[in-house]
């Protein structure tokens, strides 16, 4: 018998798929690394020490389904009820559960390009199709982007942005939610930002049709564990929940991330140093010719008017420092900054000096 190819097999959409291609993340020591937006710094010591505990007492038994003890935690955190919170194995999964709960196959989901390459994917794999939403070179949102918006069912944004670092405010992300659908919010990065706007967006006119969303690789590091969640009306969290795996975070994760969440002091100290960091990076940027966008996350995005950016990324791998070269092919002819450029992680001051001293060689 003729041996099958499983590929015909495979539901059309995944036929199709390209896949996600996340940052390189080479598994030897000795590299710089800044690249996939990691927190330089290490959990807080109580997180370990919860994660030792629930190792020792709770590994025989299924993780409790509801995640109630972290609920409870965050629900604190952002002073609502814990019927308000969802968590995931990762704010990734948490954004998977939303296509999963909201997006039928065939309908139209948007997102601003460039920003978070992964919704292209989650929509491609549920049998969606998705619009980029055009951006001007100072990476606000075109007219012509906000119309398109309100037309769909879903629509993303990761604010604030990556690559660039830069914020909407809360009057431009109004604007955006669908007439008939869902705005995610992804906070990905909330806690560098300088003052939090989930708030006024969960209690707008429109909140009911509004998800936060977090994770707590980056502000808390913890992106070995993969745990996030998301914040929105009970109705909306209601239909989540009926999507979800039962038991979608384990035991230790659980209490690794409830620890972090009730440690607010740690991961703010370490908040605002990446946030100095970035300003003297910033400065040294600009000193050596770079355009660098203001950011408020933990990194930034910068453009040379008259170098390569491969082939400084490409010097700095050489070098073992890695950041992120990315290139964006489908921002359109009016939008220079936006075509291709490097995206650098704020790791501790002293990988930031190795870095500059680097770029000055370079450049
Ligand atoms: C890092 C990132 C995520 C994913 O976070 P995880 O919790 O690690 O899955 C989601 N959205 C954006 C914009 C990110 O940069």
């Amino acid at each position: 018998m003729k041996k099958k190819s499983i590929e015909s097999l495979f539901r059309p959409a995944v036929q199709q798929l390209g896949g996600y291609v996340p940052g390189e993340q080479p598994q030897e020591g000795g590299w710089t690394k800044l690249n996939t937006n990691e927190n330089p710094f290490p959990p807080a010591p109580s997180v370990v020490e919860a994660m030792e505990e629930a190792a020792k007492s709770s590994l025989q038994k299924y993780p409790d389904p509801l995640v109630s003890s972290f609920r409870k935690a965050a629900a604190e955190l952002f002073d609502v009820d814990p019927e308000w919170v969802i968590p995931g194995n990762g704010s990734d999964e948490v954004l998977t559960i939303l296509f999963r709960t909201f997006v039928e196959p065939g309908e139209s989901i948007a997102f601003p390009y460039p920003s978070y390459v992964l919704y292209g994917t989650l929509a491609e794999i549920q049998g969606a199709r998705y619009e980029h939403l055009a951006l001007n070179d100072d990476w606000s949102l075109t007219r012509d982007a906000v119309k398109r918006a309100q037309a769909q069912k879903m629509v993303l944004i990761p604010n604030p942005n990556s690559p660039s670092g830069t914020v909407w405010s809360t009057e431009e992300i109004l604007e955006l939610v669908p007439s008939e659908g869902i705005l995610v919010h992804d906070e990905a990065y909330g806690d560098f930002r300088d003052k939090s706007i989930s708030r006024e967006l969960l209690d707008s006119d429109v909140g009911n049709q509004i998800v936060v969303t977090r994770t707590l690789s980056k502000s808390y590091s913890l992106a070995g564990i993969r745990f996030g969640f998301a914040v929105a009306h009970p109705e909306v969290i209601a239909g989540m929940r009926k999507v979800k795996d039962s038991y979608n975070c384990d035991a230790i994760s659980i209490a690794a991330a409830t620890a972090a969440l009730k440690d607010q002091a740690t991961m703010r100290e370490r908040v605002e140093m990446i946030c100095r960091t970035r300003q003297e990076l910033t400065r040294d940027l600009e000193q050596m010719g770079f355009q660098v966008q203001p950011s408020e996350a933990n990194f930034v995005w910068t453009t040379h008017p008259n170098r390569s950016h491969f082939e400084i990324y490409d010097e700095l791998k050489k070098r073992k420092i890695l950041v992120r070269y990315m290139k964006f092919p489908e921002a359109g002819p009016n939008l220079d900054t936006l075509v291709d450029g490097l995206r650098i992680t704020i790791g501790t001051e002293e990988q930031i000096q190795t870095l500059v001293s680097a770029l000055r060689e370079i450049v």
